[in-house]
């Protein structure tokens, strides 16, 4: 099988591999045709330096595929299923994993493609608990977006935030993968929408995608322009993903009892922040890290009823360094995925 590996420092290499064996008892053998990038991908890919691993290493975080074959005991597969595999690796034994929350696992051995060999590669076997069979009419490109793009963004809204049909929410980076899906997903259950862009163009195509209010955090300071279009009461929920640059902003756009729920750091990891601020404001603040089997359920489902990832531009497997390089330049709005 061809497989895309890393072997350091934005040195990705297709190559070919063996095959993987067949699947064991519980087990499904997926053959993988769609991958879906994240920032994530673009940390390894820059050979990030506290990520435990061992290269090289088969790139990859989320993905789609289908069954190709199944191993003894695994009911409800059949060959042929439009199927997408959970990214970490589980033990299906702690408590965490035997209610459903996945991403707390007590003994996880790591996200695929970042400390494990990940899905760029044409066939993988996975644990048949550990994949989730798409709606036939949802196709491998928005499938792929399902276990990071969309899955990510279901847990913190809904799982973590609360996000209730009718509050308001400020959505960071709102031509992300994951900003993008939360402008649709808080939209559709009819929340007032304010999202930062880096540029007009990405504005009017938030705009499109529903946003009700949009600034260029280039050019307005988006915790004054927060606070004037609500006349200084603030909003329910910010939606963070941005980190250092953004934090001590978005706190200061929410109301009083306002929920702040972040699930990464891409300008930066440190801050320094006024607790006085957060115990009397009563801020609640939610780490969000990855999703639970239920959320790609739920993903998919959506999905299937019409609510499509923003897909930015779909590249072949023998471009995938230039998707990322797309991706960490932020020249994207939404999604980008790679094809096998
Ligand atoms: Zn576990």
């Amino acid at each position: 099988m061809r497989a895309l590996r890393l072997h350091g420092d934005r040195d990705l290499r297709l190559e070919t591999l063996p095959d993987p064996e067949m699947p064991g008892p519980g087990e499904v053998r997926i053959r993988v045709r769609a991958v879906a990038l994240n920032f994530l991908d673009v940390w390894g890919f820059r050979g990030m330096a506290f990520a435990k691993r061992k290269l090289p290493q088969v790139a990859g975080v989320e993905c789609s595929g289908e069954i190709e074959a199944i191993g003894a005991g695994v009911e409800g597969f059949a060959i042929g299923d439009v199927v997408v595999p959970y990214g970490a690796e589980t033990c299906g034994e702690c408590r965490a994993c035997r209610e459903g929350r996945d991403n707390l696992c007590e003994n996880v051995a790591g996200i695929l493609g970042f400390h494990v060999d990940g899905f760029a590669r044409e066939l993988i076997v996975r644990p048949a608990r550990l994949v989730v069979k798409a709606p036939a009419s949802v196709s491998f490109e928005d499938a792929a977006c399902a276990a990071i793009g969309f899955g990510t963004v279901q847990h913190m809204l809904f799982d973590n935030a609360k996000l209730e049909p009718g509050e308001s929410i400020l959505v960071h980076a709102g031509g992300s993968g994951i900003g993008t899906a939360a402008i649709k997903m808080a939209k559709a259950i009819g929340c007032t929408v304010y999202t930062t862009v880096g540029d007009d163009e990405k504005g009017e195509k938030a705009r499109a995608l529903g946003a009700d209010h949009v600034i260029n955090y280039r050019t307005e300071r988006f915790e004054g322009e927060v606070r004037r279009l609500t006349k200084r009461k603030g909003v329910d929920v910010v939606f963070e993903h941005v980190g250092a640059d953004t934090w001590n902003g978005s706190l200061l756009c929410l109301k009083r009892g306002g929920r702040l729920v972040t699930c990464g750091s891409t300008s930066g990891v440190s801050t320094t922040m006024n607790l006085m601020q957060l115990f009397q404001q009563q801020y609640r603040i939610f780490g969000s890290f990855g999703c639970s089997m239920a959320n790609i359920r739920q993903s998919l489902e959506k999905m299937a009823g019409g609510m499509s990832p923003v897909i930015d531009s779909v590249f072949p497997m023998e471009r995938f360094a230039e998707g990322l390089e797309r991706l960490e330049g932020r020249r994207v709005f939404g999604k980008v995925v790679v094809t096998l």
